[in-house]
């Protein structure tokens, strides 16, 4: 079991040491002995000895009893007690899960004076709020969050774990699912039931060149974050009940090596991307930085905000910070014009949800055509000036043109 040197076969020729990416192969009296306290089990020195004196096996593992584990778990994201809009996705997405397992929802809400915050986490889907306020969690620290929610999932074992992939969720959650012992998907796009029961989390691997599909199928709780923008959000219902649970975690779980001195609120700079209800993106159909004038101009005219495709990003026309799409920000507003953009599929993750799309190219069998509710198939340089003249008309005349879009 494990990882082990057969004495016999080897030839002290050391190759596996040079490949140990972490040190643990020594010679010792002319053969390989591997320090098991430092050895990750990772396999590379098995397959690099030419003589076959390395033998691993696959260490036992218990599978637990799954069925002790119940329910689909929320991670609400609050801060300065306003709940991220994540939290709302998620509860959207974890009612359709929970209701493929025939298991409740519910939402655990940490923070100092948040009780308030209950009614809304029930209003959006949740049938349980398993409830933290103390005041030694009024600020995250991902230490803190991490030990808490990971005490609270091993008192009551919860069947899925759902967080934001934010910046909160990102830096917490792996934590958890090193503390319990289980697997964990970062930045999932996609989530259902599949037909062994299993959560099926699908996220871009290898640099967003496929989507993986991964299953954990012998640990609970199955955890995953999940990309902010990419699911609908619950509605709110108006009278909906839920239940919610004060919980408490031991003393040894709610310590901290960070001290919080002070919080500074960033004061808004410009327009922001992500919660933008119109957005215009300009794409390598633009050719030139300045070109990107055109699009300010249609965005300044809806009210809108600036975004890009890489290709405009790579070329140095405009900044990351506007970059839409797998590696840059992903974004849902009500209505996305897309001009002079292809419609390649790593933009696509990044604006998919949005709620109509308008895009503008001269080609017709451009792939962006196929998601488009609207399209314009012309050259863009005559068409944002026209756009963007009969829009500012529109608008003088006390009307609001992006509502035909949006409607
Ligand atoms: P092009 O593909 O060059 O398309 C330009 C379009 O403009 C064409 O359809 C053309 O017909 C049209 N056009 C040209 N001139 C005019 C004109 N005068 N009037 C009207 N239309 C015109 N891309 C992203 O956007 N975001 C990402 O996050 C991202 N991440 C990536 C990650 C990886 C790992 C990889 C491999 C790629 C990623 N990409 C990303 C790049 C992506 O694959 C595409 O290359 C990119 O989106 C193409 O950008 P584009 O549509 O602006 O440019």
């Amino acid at each position: 079991m494990g990882i082990e040197i057969i004495k016999a076969k080897c030839t002290g020729c050391g190759l596996c040491l040079n490949e140990c990416p972490v040190e643990a192969i020594r010679l010792v009296e002319g053969c390989a002995a591997i320090d098991e306290d430092v050895c990750t089990l990772c396999t590379a020195c098995v397959s690099v000895c030419p003589y076959h004196a390395i033998r691993f096996e696959m260490p036992h593992m218990e599978t637990p009893d799954l069925s002790a584990y119940q329910g689909v778990w929320v991670f609400a994201e609050q801060c300065r007690g306003s709940l991220h809009r994540v939290s709302f996705e998620l509860l959207g997405e974890g009612r359709k899960l929970a209701d493929a397992r025939d298991t409740f929802l519910a939402a655990v809400l940490f923070g100092d004076g948040v009780t308030s915050l209950a009614d809304e986490l029930i209003a959006r889907g949740a049938d349980r709020v398993y409830l933290l306020d103390d005041p030694k969690v009024a600020d995250f620290r991902d230490d803190l969050y991490g030990t808490a929610l990971a005490a609270l999932a091993a008192q009551q074992k919860p069947e899925i774990i759902l967080a934001g992939a934010t910046p909160v969720g990102r830096a917490f959650i792996p934590r958890v699912a090193a503390e319990l012992r289980t697997g964990l998907t970062a930045d999932c796009t996609e989530l259902h039931i599949d037909a062994a029961g299993h959560l099926a989390q699908t996220r871009p691997a290898f640099g967003g060149n496929i989507m993986a599909t991964i299953v954990t199928r012998r640990h609970r709780p199955q955890m995953a974050t999940v990309r902010y923008k990419v699911m609908r959000e619950a509605e709110a219902q108006a009278g909906r009940s839920g239940e919610v649970i004060a919980v408490s975690v031991p003393e040894r779980s709610l310590v901290s090596r960070v001290k919080v001195v002070e919080s500074i609120v960033r004061e808004g700079i410009g327009v922001n991307l992500v919660d933008a209800d119109i957005i215009v993106s300009g794409g390598g159909g633009l050719g030139n930085p300045e070109n990107f004038a055109l699009i300010q101009d249609l965005a300044d005219a809806l009210g809108g905000a600036v975004g890009a495709t890489r290709s405009a990003v790579d070329k140095g026309w405009i900044d990351y910070a506007n970059q839409i799409g797998q590696t840059g920000k992903t974004v849902c507003p009500k209505l996305y014009v897309a001009v002079g953009i292809s419609g390649a599929i790593q933009h696509i993750v990044g604006m998919k949800t949005s709620e109509k799309l308008l895009a503008i190219n001269r080609d017709p069998h451009a792939p962006i055509f196929r998601l488009a509710d609207y399209g314009l198939v012309g050259d863009l340089f005559d068409i944002l000036p026209k756009l963007t003249a009969d829009i500012r008309r529109l608008r003088a005349a006390g009307r609001n043109p992006a509502e035909a879009f949006t409607s």
